[in-house]
C-alpha cells in the first residue's frame, strides 16, 4: 500500500493513468540512455532516433488504451459496489477471468448478490406479516405510496366479526388458522392489482385501484358471498363473517384520510349488526 499511497498525487482520479505514468517512466529508459549516449558521443543519428521515437509514441498510445481496458473488471467491481451502496439491485454480473482482477470481480459479484438477497429478506421480514404472508401495515403503506397521483381507488377496511370468540372457545392456534384461511380467501377474491394487507390483529386493509365505491362494493360483496357459500372456521354453526368500511380516494395523499373514513364506516357496519359492508360516503356510490 505504501507505494500506492505515495503515488496518489499522480492522477488522483485516474488509476490507469497512474499505472501508465509508472510504465512510461520505466520503458523510456532505453530512449533516455540512447539520448545520453548520443550527447556524450556528440553524434545525432536521426535514422535511429526517429523510428525509436515513433515506436515509443505508438507504444504510449497503445499502453494508455490497453491499460484502461485491462482495468475494466476493477471498474465493473467498483460500479457494482456503488449500486449495492445505493440500495439498487445488481442484475448484470459479468464473469471474471482467473487472474487477480477477475477474481476480484467474481468476489464482488457474489458479495453483491448475497447483499441483495439479504436486503430482500430483511425488507420482506419488515414488510410482511409472518402469520398470513400478506403485507403488514408498513408494507401496505410503502406499496400504497406508489399509487399514481389522482388515480381513483377505493379503500376497504375489513374486520372479522366476533373473532375473540374463536380464540376463547377454540384456542389461539385455531384462531391463527382462521386468520390464515381468511387471508387466503381475501387474496383469492381480489385482483392482482389490488393491495391486500393485514392491518393488525383480525383487521385487514385492501386498496382497490381504478374502482369507485360501487364496483369495490360489488368486489367485496363477492368475498362475503363466497364466505357464506363456503364457510371457514372451526364451528359450522357459527361461520366466520366480516364487516367492512369503504372509502373513496384519489391518489396516495388521500390514503390516511380515507383510512379514517373507512374506519368510521366499519364502525357503522359493526353497530348495524355486523356481516355487512358500509360506505363512508353513501352518496358516492356513483363516483
Ligand atoms: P368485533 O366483531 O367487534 O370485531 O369483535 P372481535 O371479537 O372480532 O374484536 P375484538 O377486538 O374484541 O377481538 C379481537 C381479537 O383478536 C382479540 C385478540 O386476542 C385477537 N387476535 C389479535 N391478533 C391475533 C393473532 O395474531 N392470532 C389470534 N389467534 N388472535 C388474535
Ligand atoms: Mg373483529
Ligand atoms: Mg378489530
Amino acid at each position: 500500500m505504501r507505494f500506492y499511497l505515495a503515488t496518489r498525487f499522480l492522477f488522483p482520479r485516474h488509476f490507469h493513468l497512474r499505472i501508465f505514468a509508472v510504465c512510461f517512466a520505466a520503458v523510456h529508459l532505453p530512449l533516455l540512455a540512447f539520448l545520453a549516449s548520443q550527447a556524450v558521443l556528440g553524434e545525432w543519428e536521426w535514422a535511429v532516433f526517429a523510428p525509436l521515437l515513433l515506436a515509443t509514441l505508438a507504444g504510449t498510445l497503445f499502453a494508455i488504451y490497453a491499460l484502461g481496458a485491462l482495468l475494466a473488471p476493477i471498474r465493473q467491481a467498483s460500479s457494482m459496489l456503488r449500486q449495492v451502496q445505493d440500495g439498487k439491485a445488481v442484475s448484470d454480473i459479468p464473469a471474471g477471468g482467473r487472474d487477480l482482477a477477475g477474481e476480484l470481480l467474481d468476489s464482488v459479484g457474489l458479495a453483491a448478490i448475497a447483499t441483495n438477497t439479504r436486503i430482500g429478506q430483511l425488507r420482506d421480514a419488515a414488510e410482511r406479516d409472518p402469520l398470513t404472508g400478506l403485507r403488514n401495515r408498513r408494507g401496505f403503506l410503502d406499496a400504497a405510496a406508489h399509487l399514481r397521483d389522482s388515480t381513483r381507488a377505493t379503500l376497504a377496511l375489513v374486520d372479522i366479526d366476533h373473532f375473540k370468540r374463536v380464540n376463547d372457545i377454540f384456542g389461539h392456534d385455531e384462531g391463527d388458522l382462521v386468520l390464515q384461511e381468511f387471508a387466503h380467501r381475501v387474496s383469492e377474491t381480489m385482483r392482482r392489482s389490488d393491495l391486500v394487507a393485514r392491518w393488525g390483529g383480525e383487521e385487514f386493509v385492501i386498496l382497490i385501484p381504478g374502482m369507485g365505491p360501487r364496483e369495490a362494493h360489488a368486489l367485496v360483496s363477492r368475498l362475503r358471498t363466497a364466505l357464506h357459500a363456503e364457510p371457514i372456521g372451526p364451528d359450522p354453526e357459527e361461520p366466520v363473517t366480516f364487516s367492512c368500511g369503504l372509502a373513496f380516494l384519489r391518489g396516495p395523499d388521500q390514503i390516511a384520510a380515507a383510512m379514517q373514513r373507512a374506519d368510521k364506516a366499519l364502525y357503522t357496519a359493526k353497530r348495524g349488526g355486523r356481516d355487512r359492508i358500509e360506505l363512508a360516503e353513501s352518496g358516492m356510490l356513483d363516483a
